[in-house]
């Protein structure tokens, strides 16, 4: 079931469903394409029909932002759980090393991405990584950079370039690097490689991840002005 936002389709789903979904793509494919969407994403694509048009295309459209989840209960609507980009992440890392799947990390800065790797294989020993490469390459290696992953056999494919570059990235290269699961993750890297701590765990359930953000990094105020215009515009179009 979907729900859309501001004409922006948002699967109404469970981590547990992603995570089915998922072991569908890699068993039988076709190939599952995950977009996580927040109000940001929302307002963007409004003006993005790029980024419009690769979320419509997503196999699974998750709801990564309490700002939806307030807007759907405000008009009624049926999106009740949300499902982050970061949770869903290291859930198909678990069950990629439950499966034995293979996973390729791509982007973030090179120490960083490499320390994600590590700290992957600390919490889930055995979990096969079979490459990564950090996302400050020119636009021009991006064939390359897709025949390399082709060529490392990745089942899942996890892509930490920001948005929309990611969105950029998976919608030209994705096809080419051959992955089962492709996911675009924005600052996961960065976390899970300890640069920027989470939230405590009080106020990520109260959904106020976005302000422990804020507080750690002003400067992101102008784009969480997009939130209460996304909210008015949203819950007054109710669509
Ligand atoms: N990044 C990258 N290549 C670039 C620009 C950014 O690999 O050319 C990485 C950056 O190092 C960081 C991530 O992309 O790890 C962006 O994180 P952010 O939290 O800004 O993601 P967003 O909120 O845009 O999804």
């Amino acid at each position: 079931m979907t729900e859309t936002f501001l004409d922006i389709p948002v699967d109404v789903t469970t981590t547990e469903d992603a995570l089915g979904a998922a072991a569908a793509a890699v068993a039988e494919g076709p190939p599952l394409l995950i977009v996580a969407v927040n109000p940001e994403k929302v307002v963007k694509a409004q003006r993005d029909p790029e980024l419009r048009a690769f979320i419509e295309a997503a196999g699974l459209r998750i709801a990564d932002g309490v700002g939806l989840l307030v807007a759907s209960r405000l008009r009624g609507g049926r999106l009740r759980e949300r499902v982050t980009g970061i949770d869903l992440f290291l859930g198909l890392c678990g069950r990629a090393r439950q499966e034995g799947w293979s996973v390729y990390l791509l982007g973030a800065r090179s120490e960083v991405v490499h320390a994600a790797a590590q700290e992957l294989s600390r919490r889930l020993p055995g979990i096969s990584v079979v490459g990564l490469r950090d996302g400050y390459f020119a636009r021009s290696d991006a064939v390359e950079v897709a025949s390399e992953i082709a060529r490392s056999g990745a089942d899942l494919l996890f892509v930490a370039l920001g948005s929309p570059l990611q969105e950029a990235f998976l919608r030209q290269h994705g096809p080419a690097t051959r992955a089962r699961v492709l996911m675009g993750v924005g600052g996961s890297f960065d976390v899970l490689a300890g640069r920027v701590p989470r939230a405590p765990q009080a106020m990520r359930a109260l959904g106020l991840e976005w302000l422990y953000r804020l507080w750690r990094e002003p400067r992101r105020i102008g784009r969480m002005l997009a939130l209460p215009i996304f909210l008015v515009r949203a819950v007054l179009r109710g669509s």
